[in-house]
């Protein structure tokens, strides 16, 4: 038998939308990690610190009967944002990030930045105060091709942000490119990447060989091989720019299954096994450490949990569940495609 004990993870990038669907996925979360960024794409979307504290508050309501857990509350960034406010909810120690959507990018983002320029106060004052943009980077020009929408977010958007704003602390969530990780392991101590569980298991033939599976469509959606195994070097290479944001995003199975799918895996159920999974298959499970529960406490300038979690390897098979039955409807638990061996133990 093989294990493994690391300090108690924590997600940099969840969605747990609201009401029913936020009572029924909130415990696939908080069963294992400790704390989440909380994404704030809510409809209508979490704007000003009044809604935060809102939200904090239905999720603290829907937590489990003992849960130790604490949401990260972020803000949705809008052309309408007010800097003030945006201060005051940071300097309360409410808010640990303001969200970029670009209008259009994915679920519930049509709130979201036109124009760059119209939000710079704001960036501004987040630079002087250090609180993190993260951003979905993806440019939603109709011209650029799906697959191609990071590499030229990171080199239209990104770079020439960060270049007249050297300050300001940037996380790129989800990135799914050898060029995002690339551009994250030459960018310094101002700059962060999230990487999914499952953007280190699929790449786009699971999406589109055999008929047409939409259970593996999230944003951005998966890329080639070549761009997968991009990432596992990056989130196994021990460097502390790369973290554990999940991106698990639940929808309701008639909402995936349907002939305008949602956008979204959910992972919150297995992640940790599916982690531990990858890390070995890569030699590099002394690292898993650093990328669930290290690494993204030390960007957000936060102290590492001081609980731990066990993770056991055994001979039989992580059973997980095929589905999630919330109030809303169904929810399909993210399916890896081989047999997992890694086991979570309290
Ligand atoms: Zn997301």
């Amino acid at each position: 038998m093989q294990q493994i004990v690391i300090r108690r993870p924590d997600d940099w990038h969840l969605h747990l939308r609201d009401g029913a669907m936020l009572q029924g996925v909130l415990p696939e979360t908080t069963r294992h990690f400790a704390r989440a960024i909380i994404m704030p794409n809510l409809v209508p979307p979490v704007v000003t610190a009044r809604d935060a504290a809102a939200y904090r508050d239905r999720i603290l309501a829907a937590l489990p009967e003992g849960a130790a857990f604490e949401p990260l509350m972020t803000l949705y960034l809008t052309e309408g944002t007010d800097p003030a406010d945006v201060a005051a909810a940071a300097g309360s120690g409410l808010v640990k990030a303001v969200k970029l959507y670009p209008a259009g990018a994915t679920t519930n983002s049509h709130s979201g930045v036109r124009d760059l320029g119209a939000v710079m106060p704001v960036l501004e004052k987040m630079a002087e105060i250090g609180l993190p943009l993260c951003t979905h980077g993806e440019v939603t020009d109709p011209q650029v091709d799906i697959f191609d929408r990071e590499a030229v977010f990171i080199d239209t958007v990104l770079a020439p942000l960060r270049r007249r704003l050297p300050e300001l602390r940037v996380v790129m969530e989800h990135i799914t490119t050898a060029e995002g990780a690339a551009y994250a392991a030459e960018a310094g101590p101002n700059l962060g990447a999230t990487i999914t569980t499952h953007h280190l298991i699929i790449n786009r033939n699971h999406i589109l060989v055999g008929g047409i599976k939409p259970h593996y469509y999230c944003l951005p959606v998966a890329k080639r091989e070549h761009h997968r195994l991009a990432l596992r070097r990056a989130a196994t290479s021990g460097l502390p720019c790369y973290f554990l944001g999940t991106d698990s995003a639940p929808h309701v199975d008639a909402l995936k299954e349907h002939a305008c799918g949602c956008a979204g895996c959910f992972t919150a159920t297995n992640t940790l096994p599916l982690l531990a999974h990858v890390f070995e298959e890569e030699g590099a499970l002394d690292r898993l450490e650093g990328f669930a529960s290290l690494h993204g406490p030390a960007f957000y300038r936060l102290p590492a949990n001081d609980t731990t979690l066990r993770l056991v390897k055994r001979d039989e098979a992580h059973r997980f569940p095929d589905k999630i039955f919330t109030e809303a409807g169904p929810v399909t638990v993210f399916d890896p495609g081989f047999p997992v061996h890694w086991h979570v133990e309290a």
